[in-house]
């Protein structure tokens, strides 16, 4: 299958192409030139590291379906066991797709687990020798996740900056404490655009290029406009739903709604992608924290960031610019229109789409938005009524699950585990507040009977390998290193 860019739809590059590359040529993304057809039928019994080969091999077409059997089981045998598309049920009608079960406790780990073996297996096929140094500016989620996919790859080396005092102790540690030649992780004094902005800054230095590119090094970013991070989370969608028709949760052939918290677009559009592809998908809802960029948007067609930046207590998803939609864009009204609205947006940081696109858009997507005061409301009633303990992000969709249910079940996608969060949650729970996460996450354990996952509750044991804080200053230094 060929891939175009959503600003030029005259370069088509292969699915290899497109992983090893991220960003099109001229600031675009890529999106696949049509949509593999399922097999309901065929796919409803495979196991999730077999339904995954199923799914890539219709987009990644340049990829051997030997390649992509191996590295679907390395990526979800172990490292997720029978947990993996995990669905559970939280009232009749509404269910919970728990995507926390992954190494770091997050769902960025679908992606993160599997995108770095294309890349590897990318550049063989292309016949790219050099090495490839990913570099990760993180507020907590991604840069552990990030480190736990690429740690120990071939030809691949992985360099992580996080804010010093701007992360959760528990993310702090999951970072510090990663194992690997290949991984490094520094702490930015100052805050997470610092960060940012310094990360960028490299990007964009042509002299840090060539004196990597002398010593046989290429910068690239792990960031979740890579399409090799959109497919493998198409694969849970159409997973949950099997498993919900399996237990007469729903008729086969009829719709479910899947409502998901929203930052960068890049989940929720990975279920208009299955949609495509054939799943029953009735209406996927976007649910977004106080930066309700996206609700707007979706409301009204005119989507304007320029408006005050909120932090919340659901932080991955605190964000204004949401990358993954330009993809949607283009799906919908095609690359002639996208390009404009884009540059608008780059020019006066808003954009208006047409009646047509509006219409589309909203035809397959509902949305809504919650303050940190109703996703703690909704953490408090979801336990109280149901016994159903969730994290701050996923309290979110829940919120505004309820306000968008139809006749058929819907699906909370459930980003991360309650346990990556544990002051918050205690917190909405209405209970006392210790200052150590490890207190607050036995703390919370005592409150409801939920265990904390290992990873995390191990966390204070392990050996602490990078301690390093450097000034924003100093990142470029770090990455010519
Ligand atoms: C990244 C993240 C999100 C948002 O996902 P997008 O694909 O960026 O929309 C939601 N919840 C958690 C816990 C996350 O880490």
């Amino acid at each position: 299958m060929k891939l175009y860019s959503t600003r030029d739809p005259q370069k088509t590059v292969n699915a290899a192409e497109a992983i090893v590359r991220g960003l099109a040529p001229g600031g675009g993304l890529y999106i696949p030139e049509n949509f593999p057809k399922a097999d309901l039928e065929g796919w409803k019994s495979l196991s999730y590291p077999e339904l995954t080969e199923k799914v890539l091999a219709g987009f990644l077409t340049d990829y051997s379906p030997e390649f992509l059997k191996s590295a679907a089981q390395a990526a979800y045998g172990p490292a997720f066991g029978e947990n993996a598309g995990k669905t559970v049920k939280v009232q009749d009608g509404l269910y919970a797709l728990e995507l926390w079960h992954g190494p770091t406790c997050a769902f960025k780990d679908y992606a993160l687990q599997l995108m770095p073996r294309l890349l590897v297996e990318g550049k063989r096929s292309l016949q790219r020798t050099e090495t490839t140094r990913i570099l990760v500016a993180t507020s907590g989620d991604t840069g552990k996740a990030a480190l736990a996919g690429y740690a120990g790859l071939d030809g691949i080396e992985i360099q992580v900056f996080y804010p010093n005092a701007g992360t959760s102790e528990i993310q702090r540690l999951q970072m510090a404490t990663q194992t690997g030649d290949n991984v490094r992780v520094y702490a930015v004094s100052g805050n997470f655009d610092d960060a940012q902005t310094g990360v960028k800054r490299v990007f964009g230095d042509a002299d840090v290029a060539k004196g990597l590119a002398a010593r046989g090094i290429c910068l690239s970013s792990a960031n979740s406009i890579n399409f090799g991070r959109l497919v493998p989370q198409i694969v849970y969608y159409f997973y949950s739903y099997f498993r919900l028709a399996e237990e007469g949760a729903v008729q086969w052939g009829d719709p479910v709604d899947f409502c998901v918290p929203t930052g960068n677009f890049g989940d929720i559009l990975a279920g208009w992608y299955a949609k495509q592809m054939g799943l029953p998908v009735g209406r996927l809802v976007c649910a977004s924290n106080k930066n309700n960029v996206l609700t707007d948007f979706i409301t009204t067609g005119h989507y304007d960031a320029r408006r005050e930046f909120y932090k919340t207590t659901s932080p991955s998803m605190d964000i204004l610019i949401s990358s993954n939609l330009e993809r949607l864009l283009a799906h919908l009204a095609g690359p002639g229109k996208v390009r404009q609205w884009m540059a608008d947006l780059f020019a006066t940081g808003s954009y208006t789409v047409d009646a047509d696109t509006l219409a589309a858009l909203q035809k397959d997507f509902a949305c809504g938005c919650a303050s940190d005061a109703d996703g703690a409301q909704e953490i408090r009633s979801r336990f109280e009524e149901d016994h159903y303990l969730c994290d701050t992000h996923t309290a979110v969709a829940f919120h505004v699950a309820e306000r968008c249910r139809t006749d058929a079940p819907m699906v909370v996608l459930s980003t991360a585990s309650p346990f990556k969060f544990p002051r918050d949650v205690l917190a909405a729970l209405g209970r006392e507040v210790p200052d150590s996460d490890f207190d607050a996450m036995r703390a919370l354990t005592e409150a409801t009977g939920c265990e904390a996952p290992r990873s995390l509750s191990a966390l204070d044991s392990l050996p602490v390998r990078f301690t390093e804080v450097i000034r924003p200053e100093d990142i470029r230094t770090a990455a010519l290193n």
